[in-house]
């Protein structure tokens, strides 16, 4: 059984119903966490799943509202699967950090801000650079198709996987930009970045108008907008009873704890 779940939804900014956008895929005996917002470990344990099948992590890029979080949640494995375990059966499997040079290079820096690294007995940690210009790379069971998307001068990579006879797609944080839709056929996934939903926006990210005037150019989707502004309840309301009533079933906000099987 294959899973998208959304640990959170929105913008840099938090809520009281959205953290920042993050995801969690489950595909055979892989679990994938996608970018890291505050509440992962709550939604992680919500869902309990346990921090030792946590092996890799993907950053789409090094904004603090992707990987802020990280090296709390990477210490809440190790007081769990290390500190406080019983002895002899503390973690030593290999964590898996996957990300473009730039976020690698801040993610070393904070962890060493905070002498993560320096915990005794810390299970290995191990980052995989990915090519700022795209490429394929095996991450447990998931293949995973990375490539630059357009985030003003911020380099940033969406990433498509395929999920049994589904293609998963994101966008991460990123204006339209073909390398996104170029990947999509009839019947795929779409996470995309919806930043704005009545509003213009600088760019670097994507509005709502934007979404929906290129909608007939892209294939039958389902399209799950995150990076959700703070949008009063009202308004929240009203926009999902307006994507409801045109466009059923294809087209939701995301929400933070969705889960959605994907088969
Ligand atoms: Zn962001
Ligand atoms: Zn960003």
């Amino acid at each position: 059984m294959s899973s998208l779940s959304f640990y959170g939804s929105g913008y840099s900014v938090t809520s009281a119903i959205r953290h920042n956008t993050s995801l969690f895929l489950q595909k055979d005996g892989t679990n994938l966490l996608i970018d890291c917002n505050g509440i992962c470990g709550q939604q992680l344990a919500r869902q309990h799943i346990d921090l030792n099948s946590i092996k890799h992590i993907y950053l789409t890029h090094e904004h603090i509202d992707h990987i802020g979080a990280l090296a709390n949640l990477i210490h809440q494995m190790w007081v769990r699967t290390c500190l406080y375990c019983e002895k002899g059966n503390e973690r030593t499997d290999r964590l898996n950090i996957y990300a473009n040079k730039d976020t690698i290079k801040c993610v070393k820096a904070m962890f060493d801000s905070v002498y993560l690294f320096d915990q005794p007995g810390m299970f290995p940690i191990l980052f995989h650079e990915l090519k700022g210009d795209g490429g394929v790379i095996q991450i447990g069971d998931f293949n995973i198709d990375y490539f630059p998307v357009s985030h003003n001068d911020t380099p940033c990579l969406g990433l498509a996987t395929q999920i049994d006879s589904k293609q998963l797609v994101y966008s991460a944080d990123s204006s339209p930009i073909d390398n996104i839709y170029s990947r999509l056929k009839d019947g795929d996934i779409l996470v995309h970045d919806c930043n704005r939903i009545d509003e213009p926006l600088s760019g670097g990210h994507t509005t709502w108008d934007q979404l929906r005037d290129m909608l007939p150019s892209l294939p039958d989707i389902t399209l799950y907008l995150v990076h959700l502004p703070d949008t009063p309840s009202v308004q929240e309301e009203a926009f999902k009873a307006y994507l409801k009533a045109n466009f059923g079933e294809k087209i939701f906000m995301g929400e933070d704890g969705l889960k959605v099987q994907i088969t």
